[in-house]
């Protein structure tokens, strides 16, 4: 706690009267008796209640927190988010940095690339260009308004700006390549696996944006759920089929400026991951009566059905399988990231040992690998005040 400012002028061995009591504070060292320290300044003397301080610092929470809280970062109560949000901070990058004119000489050459290639693109800037909206509109209007300590709504409006950033840059993608943006809005609309998978998580949203009693289990499991869906099953499971896709494509020189921005927004969705894990598992210390067996279970099969229709989706981004893009390894790594997600949260496993088929895709998530060439890339972005690397994916 953090009474010990060196600049505050202490009143020494005076007696005070406190509010109506009549006990009497010696101001020794900075500290009076009862925990109670008195400042002066300018002939003004003011008491502050280190024992009220601590209660109200031990009734920081995740939710249900205490309520005439309003935006008391410190003392820090979850220094875990703090340390992500700064983390983030560092990450910080806008699209407009990157160039593009390789990208678009590309995408109007005959030669460079197949309609095939095109196509990822195509289902990338399609289905990221709604989800990052649906991401950051829940992060914000669900999560960070049911939390009550300040330090994780920091961090999850950091986390919403970085949804901001991601939606942005596909706006970039659009532009730059001269898709007609009403092509994106036909994809969201006419794909059925980009909808499926949208579906399945506005829904989790929705049932979330009404009135509710948050002491009672059944809706602090809603919320529960919701961040891990969220976390665990959409940012960190539905958004690897693509990435994996598109940095596949990076990887043979195809689309530089648009893997390099994507190599940025993973980077981006493994704290995203990592804050939501944290944040579930939070949740649960606190109120460990939502995480029973009945529960575990349906967490078990939301994230059964988020692979089955990311398997779906798979298929129609490659409807033609071509070098380094075969359906099946991408199916077979869905089903790996999934348990990783699972494992993150201590939920039993769907596929017990199922192996990665894509190390160098292993390497190239990895980013804390120093001898990676994509990692160079993308480190030297960060900003030097700040390096901090990201939590997430070290052994993917
Ligand atoms: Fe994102
Ligand atoms: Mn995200």
């Amino acid at each position: 706690m953090g009474f010990e400012s060196q600049e505050e002028r202490v009143t020494q061995e005076q007696s005070v009267e406190l509010s109506g009591s009549s006990s009497v504070a010696v101001a020794e060292g900075g500290e009076g008796v009862e925990g109670k320290k008195i400042i002066e300044v300018g002939g003004k003397r003011f008491v502050l209640d280190r024992k009220k301080a601590e209660e109200v610092f031990a009734a920081k929470k995740v939710i249900n927190g205490i309520d005439t809280m309003t935006f008391n970062l410190l003392p820090l109560k979850y220094q875990w988010a703090y340390d992500l949000y700064r983390n983030m901070k560092a990450n910080h990058w806008e699209p407009e940095d990157i160039p593009m004119n390789k990208d678009i000489e590309q995408w109007r050459s005959a030669e460079q690339l197949s309609d095939s290639d095109r196509w990822i693109i195509r289902m990338g800037i399609g289905y990221f260009s709604a989800a990052e909206g649906i991401v950051g509109d829940n992060i914000i209007h669900v999560i960070r308004e049911m939390v009550t300590a300040p330090e994780l709504k920091l961090v999850l409006g950091r986390h919403a700006h970085e949804e901001n950033i991601h939606a942005d840059s596909l706006l970039y993608m659009i532009s730059s390549l001269g898709i007609d943006p009403h092509e994106c809005e036909a994809m969201f609309v006419d794909v059925e696996s980009i909808g499926a998978k949208n579906e399945f998580v506005t829904r989790i949203s929705k049932d979330l944006r009404r009135d509710l009693d948050m002491t009672k289990t059944e809706n602090i499991q809603e919320l529960a759920k919701n961040m891990f869906v969220f976390g665990q099953c959409m940012e960190g499971t539905q958004f690897y089929g693509l990435f994996g896709m598109i940095l596949s494509l990076w990887r043979q020189n195809k689309f530089p400026g648009i893997g390099q921005m994507f190599s940025y927004t993973l980077r981006d969705e493994s704290n995203h991951i990592e804050l939501l894990r944290q944040l579930l598992m939070q949740l649960v210390e606190e109120n460990p009566e939502i995480w029973t067996n009945e529960f575990k279970d349906s967490l078990v099969d939301l994230m059964r059905t988020a692979v089955d229709l990311e398997k779906q989706f798979i298929d129609d981004c490659l409807p033609v399988e071509s070098v380094g893009l075969n359906r099946e390894d991408f199916k077979t790594y869905i089903d790996f990231i999934a348990d990783r997600r699972l494992e993150g949260v201590g939920l039993p496993l769907l596929n017990e040992g199922v192996k990665n088929p894509f190390p160098w895709l292993a390497e190239m998530m990895d980013i804390k690998k120093e001898q990676n060439f994509f990692e160079q890339r993308v480190t030297e972005y960060q900003k030097s005040s700040a390096l901090v690397k990201p939590q997430d994916d070290s052994d993917l």
